[in-house]
């Protein structure tokens, strides 16, 4: 037996077969020159490759869409967009044309460099964009041939598999068949890989950050997985399987509890009603939140329209993509929020201006006052969408009054331009230490707050909320964050605002407990976490909520804070373990 402590990215416990799949690689380029009055047909063979690719991923949306009911299928649009870029394709016309070479060592060049740029991102989900690309290339490479995607082609998988890889690329993940394949194990992939979004979606648990995985299993080797912890144990002995058994037992019961009650009022056992939101960033995510029964949308993040693309996007792209989330959610409230770029988020049609990078160094809200042609583009296309539905604008980052004031007259402005004689609701995201100290003057202009713990925790505590490394320096527990989260809803309540917790941590059921407990009403969070939060809510008394609350911020220590949880809400609330897998330890 051979015992792993692995990085969780997708939830569930397995117990299966090893079955180890190949990189996907789309074999040797032909590199040869080629002559100048070859350039032009060279350029007509891309672009037929481009065309055959697309189709192919076309196809695989339907079929992923016939698999899972609420596919995040738009996976397969980002990548046919980022092989429609033009300015992908202009690149690797001009190496073409330049260098003389075939458009396969062009295709195969430009890409590479694409995937060291975006390597060396500082931002884990711009970084974990790189396997996307290099899925991409391979895929157009074979199109050359018109070869299927080298995933497309492999054979079908024994029953109980457990997928061994060095990384999982894309569209390897979305041939898995969820019928066969009961767990993923890699070397390297991250929480917001479309590798394990996929996963996430088929409801395979999946362990990353095992070193030499491929090389270390035997297939067919047996294998248990622990997707909530990371623990993996090859070949395991019979009491090993058997404590696995029982995890595999429980887990199965709570998720079907936990589906069970998914549509059933969010009610705490003394019949304080808790509103649950969503946060969603994308179209395709609209339907998890209908599944899930949630109230509304809590935080649509609106960066995609912005990223990965080779220009703005237009008025006419966000009023299409604003009503097509309004549209099937009708009176449910969905909070919008504007761009929040910056720093190492910093779209591609503007990288390409190096005139304008003093502009790069401010987040969120002030970086979309840096751009006001942005925003005011956006916030024209959001309030011509809100004939469709319940709009309510909100605005990330925000410091303080002069900044939130500025964006509020930019909303104006937008209503003016678009003849709207009343305004959506304005809020503001608390995510900045300085917001804390500025909230009385942000509540005079706001109409609503949402709370960003993602980001005032990483700012509070001076640790990077990127950190996976279990020590814990980054957690929302620390004495100091709770009493800026109390300070919040105390004001707030004050105030009469409404505000609402819309990071990672409201969809921890522990965790949104003890937000309940401090007085927070409305709860924002990934759909698939809702069903655990609901289900532990339910279980608990807004008094009890409230007492542990109280003690929890009488305590000087994160150790202390922790325990207290554990002891007296574990129990109850996470049957299992906590359901959300992803970097867990690292925020609880
Ligand atoms: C947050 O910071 O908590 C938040 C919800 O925003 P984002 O994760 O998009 O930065
Ligand atoms: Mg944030």
């Amino acid at each position: 037996m051979k015992k792993f402590h692995g990085i969780p990215i997708a939830p569930g416990i397995a117990r299966g077969v090893a079955w180890p799949i190949l990189p996907v690689e789309a074999g040797p380029t032909p590199r040869y020159a080629v002559s100048t009055e070859c350039v032009a047909g060279e350029h007509v063979r891309l672009e037929e490759a481009l065309d055959f690719a697309c189709g192919e991923l076309l196809a695989l949306k339907r079929s992923l869409t016939a698999k899972l009911e609420d596919a995040d299928t738009a996976i397969m649009d980002v990548h046919v967009a980022l092989l429609r870029d033009p300015s992908f394709l202009a690149d690797v016309k001009a190496r073409i044309h330049r260098d003389l070479v075939t458009a396969e060592h062009a295709v195969a060049v430009e890409t590479e460099s694409m995937v060291a740029r975006f390597l060396q991102m500082e931002n884990a989900y711009m970084r974990e964009r790189a396997s996307d690309l290099r899925d991409i290339g391979t895929r157009l490479l074979s199109a050359f041939t018109r070869g299927a995607h080298p995933s497309d082609r492999h054979a079908s998988f024994p029953a109980n598999s457990i997928v061994i890889a060095a990384e999982l690329m894309p569209s390897q993940a979305a041939e898995l068949d969820p019928g066969r394949v009961v767990g993923i194990l890699t070397e390297i992939g991250g929480p917001s890989s479309h590798a394990a979004i996929l996963a996430r979606s088929f409801g395979i648990p999946f362990v990353t950050g095992i070193p030499d995985v491929v090389q270390l299993v035997q297939r067919g080797e047996s294998i248990l997985i622990d997707g909530y912890t990371g623990e993996t144990i090859l070949s395991p002995t019979a009491p090993a399987t058997l404590r696995f058994d029982v995890l595999l037992k429980e887990h199965e019961d709570y998720t079907e509890a936990i589906i069970h009650h998914r549509h059933e009022p969010c009610l705490t056992t003394d019949g304080v009603r808790v509103t649950l939101h969503a946060n969603i960033g994308s179209v395709s995510e609209v339907s998890t939140v209908l599944d899930n029964g949630l109230d509304g949308v809590g935080l649509f993040r609106t960066e995609f329209l912005f990223l990965g693309t080779a220009h703005a996007p237009r008025l006419s792209v966000h009023e299409r993509i604003y009503r097509s989330v309004l549209q099937p959610l009708r009176d449910r409230p969905v909070t919008i929020r504007v761009l929040d770029l910056g720093e190492d988020k910093i779209p591609e049609f503007l990288r390409a201006r190096p005139k304008l990078c003093h502009r790069f160094n401010v987040r969120g809200l002030r970086f979309a006052l840096a751009f006001p042609n942005f925003l005011r583009t956006q916030l024209r296309g959001l309030l011509r969408a809100s004939s469709d539905g319940n709009v309510r604008i909100l605005f990330p980052m925000v410091v303080g009054v002069d900044d939130f004031q500025a964006a509020v007259a930019h909303v104006a402005w937008a209503a003016e331009k678009e003849k709207l004689t009343a305004m959506p609701p304005v809020g503001a995201m608390i995510e900045t230490p300085s917001a804390l100290f500025e909230l009385d003057g942000i509540i005079e202009f706001a109409d609503f707050l949402s709370v960003g713990t993602n980001d005032l925790t990483q700012y509070l505590l001076a640790a990077s909320r990127e950190d996976t490394d279990y020590e814990g320096h980054y957690s929302m527990l620390y004495p100091g964050v709770l009493k800026a989260l109390q300070h919040i809803v105390d004001r707030a309540a004050r105030a009469e605002c409404d505000v609402s917790v819309c990071g990672e941590a409201a969809g921890i059921p522990a965790v949104a407990c003890l937000l309940v407990g401090m007085g927070f009403r409305i709860l924002s969070m990934s759909p698939h976490r809702s069903a655990a939060v609901r289900h532990a809510l339910r279980l608990m008394s807004a008094n009890e909520l409230k007492q542990i609350a109280t003690d929890a911020l009488q305590m000087r220590r994160v150790a202390d804070i922790r325990r207290h949880i554990k002891e007296r809400m574990e129990s109850r609330v996470q049957p299992v373990h906590d359901s959300h897998a992803a970097g867990v330890e690292a925020i609880v």
